[in-house]
This record gives structure tokens, C-alpha cells and sequence, in this order.
């Protein structure tokens, strides 16, 4: 790791290229920690790109923490729609109740208040307080590791035994003390703009003559693949009811979370507003066979789907719905890769269902809905002359 006088350049080369070629970003304009937090959580896992226009909605509406927690959680889901990953919406909100409560509405200066906030680990803490407060704390994340695990050719699994410790270690050692927001900020411009997991632009690069991986050439093995979880297919049915005015139901989100039952339907819809859908127990139907088969004859899929219907919402009564298979979508969620298999039915009346809502298919923005939904109400507009 760099000592003295190199450490010494590597900070002033690094923060000099920070300050002549960083990204114009809306959260590096401002120094509202909220606002910070904000566009902290909503990259998580998602690009620059897409986060900037949710995050300026979402300031738009919610300027102060104070602000979030007055309004209803669908409030929240709605504007965060299409971002994924939703439990981060969630965890913003209860977080933005306890800062409410616990530190008059300010987000906390100090790390062990930060830290016990939901949704706030240790990369989120460091980031926070190091570019709103000047706290000398080192992020690392998995792009910030892939650089530091280039500069000192360390090979393997990053995130393996003791390693992860290593780079938070060197993380720490090289953070420049009298400007931790901007040294932290960086080092992730670094990796996300140049030392990219694919072709970094070495030549480019303010600090290359002190990268190890570049002098020994192994830039490309750093770092090593991780072994990926297997993909898991799921299948799902869904319903979608439309009546004469183009209106179709909707079910509302469900509250529970319950860690053995992360593949109960409503899990997989992000608990949000859904329409009727069931997971298919015997594999369902290929969308081919669905398409080709005659529509007027419910598929295997569409048995499983009458039978939850007729079960759960007409209880007693046979029904004679026609079931259209429409075109099948696909969606993927972590490690699940979803094919969902949706039927239209035609109704002269929406059903009467405890909670539900009849929303305009082809506007379904009044309520929180996941991108799942959102592709299966386009999938049905393609079927419907609306
Ligand atoms: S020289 Fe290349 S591999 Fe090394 S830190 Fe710079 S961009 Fe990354």
C-alpha cells in the first residue's frame, strides 16, 4: 500500500482529475444531507442514468424527511415505481419516521446513529456523513473495491475470508483526510467512469503508474468472477379483468415479509398493487402453446387460474369465463428469472373484491404498481382496441 510522498501524489492526481472531470449530478449540487441520502439509496443497484429523474421527482414532492413521513406509504411506492427494489422505499420511510422522532427531523451526523437507521449500512453511513459532514470515513462498495483490488493486484473473490476487511483497510489508509466527501466520491468515479468491469481506460487514468494489476498486465483477471447463484425459473398466471369502460382490478399490496416465504406471489410482485396471479405448480404452459392453442380452451395454466379465481373471489359458483392467453412476459427479480403467463377476460362488470381498485388499463399510475405489473398491462393493451 502507498506511503508517504506517493500517497501523497496519488491523493492530489485522483482528486484532481475528480474536480476537472467529475459528473454534473444533481446530488453533487447540493450538500443537503437528505438529499444525499436520498441519491445514496436510490443507486443502489440501479444507474445514474435512471435514478436521476425519480430523484428529482421525489425531491419535487418530498423536499424534507419531514415531509416523507406524513405521507401514505403508496405515496412513496408510487414515485419510487419502476426504480425495483422496493423494500428501499420502504426502509427510506421508516427511516425518515425514526429521524422524526430520535433527532428532530435532521438526518444524524454520527456514525452509530446513521448505521442504526433501516437501510443504512456501513457504505451508505461512510457516504452520507463523509460528503455531507466531512466525516473521515472510507466507502467501499463493489465498484470502489475492484479499483483498489486493481491498484494492489490482489486476486481472488473479493468479498472471500478476510479480504473484504483488507480493502476496507486500504480504503481507509489512502482517504484523504481534509476532504473525505470528495476524496470517497472519487474513488467511485473512478470505478464507475474508467476503471469499469469490462475494457477500464487505463490510459486515461489519473493514477496509472501506481496500479499493480496495469504493470503486470492482469487487468482484465481482477477481479475474478464470482460464482453467481443459480438463476430459479418461476412461472406465474395472471388475470386480467377488463369491462366495457377499459377498466380492469387490481389487488392491493400485502403487508406481510416473511424471510421463509420469499417466493409467495405477492413477494414477487414487489407488494404492490397486482393483478390476480397465482404461481403455476406444474410448470404452466409455454407461451407458444398458449399462443397456438384455441383460446376459447382454458390451457393448463388457465385451469390453475380459473380454479384460484373461482376459489378466492366466487366462491361456490362455476364459472364460464373465456380466458384470452396473451402474450407471456418476462421479468427478472435477483435471482429468479419470472415468466408470467397472462389471460384476458372480458366482464360486463369487475368483479366485487374486498380492496380492490378498477383502474383505466392503460393508466395504471394512480396507485404503486411494480414493472411485472406494468408489462402485463401493456401486454393485455396489445390485445385490446382501446
Ligand atoms: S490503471 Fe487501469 S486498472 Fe489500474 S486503477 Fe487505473 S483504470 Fe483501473
Amino acid at each position: 500500500m502507498l506511503t508517504g510522498p506517493e500517497l501523497v501524489r496519488f491523493r492530489k492526481n485522483l482528486l484532481a482529475w475528480f474536480k476537472k472531470f467529475q459528473r454534473d449530478l444533481p446530488w453533487r449540487r447540493t450538500s443537503d444531507p437528505y438529499a444525499i441520502w436520498l441519491s445514496e439509496i436510490m443507486l443502489q443497484q440501479t444507474r445514474v442514468a435512471a435514478v436521476i429523474p425519480y430523484f428529482d421527482r421525489f425531491l419535487q414532492h418530498f423536499p424534507t424527511i419531514e415531509a416523507i413521513t406524513k405521507a401514505p406509504e403508496e405515496d412513496v411506492l408510487r414515485l419510487w415505481a419502476g426504480l425495483g427494489y422496493y423494500s428501499r422505499a420502504r426502509n427510506l420511510q421508516n427511516a425518515a419516521r425514526r429521524i422524526v422522532a430520535l433527532h428532530g427531523g435532521a438526518f444524524p451526523s454520527d456514525e452509530a446513529r446513521a448505521l442504526a437507521l433501516p437501510g443504512i449500512g456501513n457504505y451508505t453511513a461512510a457516504a452520507i456523513l463523509s460528503i455531507a459532514f466531512g466525516k473521515k470515513l472510507a466507502v467501499l462498495d463493489g465498484n470502489v473495491a475492484r479499483v483498489l483490488a486493481r491498484l494492489e493486484a490482489i486476486r481472488g473473490d473479493l468479498r472471500a475470508g478476510n479480504r473484504w476487511r483488507e480493502l476496507q483497510n486500504a480504503a481507509n489508509t489512502l482517504l484523504d483526510h481534509k476532504h473525505p466527501g470528495d476524496w470517497n466520491q472519487a474513488m467511485m468515479e473512478l470505478g464507475a467512469t474508467l476503471c469499469t468491469p469490462r475494457a477500464p481506460q487505463c490510459l486515461l487514468c489519473p493514477v496509472n503508474e501506481f496500479c499493480e494489476a496495469r504493470k503486470q498486465g492482469i487487468v482484465d483477471l481482477i477481479p475474478e468472477k464470482r460464482k453467481k447463484r443459480d438463476t430459479v425459473q418461476v412461472q406465474l398466471a395472471a388475470i386480467v379483468f377488463v369491462d366495457p369502460k377499459a377498466r380492469t382490478l387490481l389487488l392491493p399490496s400485502s403487508k406481510k415479509v416473511a424471510p421463509a416465504d420469499k417466493d409467495d406471489v405477492p413477494a414477487l410482485l414487489s407488494r404492490m398493487w397486482h393483478f390476480p396471479t397465482i404461481q403455476l405448480s406444474g410448470g404452466g404452459t409455454s407461451a407458444k402453446n398458449a399462443q397456438s392453442s384455441n383460446r376459447s380452451k382454458p390451457t393448463p395454466a388457465a385451469n390453475e387460474l380459473l380454479q384460484f379465481v373461482e376459489a378466492k373471489y366466487f366462491s361456490g359458483l362455476k364459472l364460464r369465463f373465456m380466458l384470452l392467453p396473451l402474450k407471456h412476459v418476462h421479468h427478472a427479480v435477483t435471482y429468479r428469472a419470472i415468466t408470467l403467463f397472462p389471460f384476458l377476460v372480458r366482464v360486463p362488470m369487475l368483479p366485487r373484491v374486498a380492496g380492490s381498485k378498477a383502474l383505466p388499463l392503460a393508466n395504471l399510475g394512480s396507485v404503486p404498481v411494480s414493472n411485472l405489473t406494468r408489462k402485463v398491462a401493456r401486454s393485455a393493451l396489445l390485445e385490446l382496441p382501446l
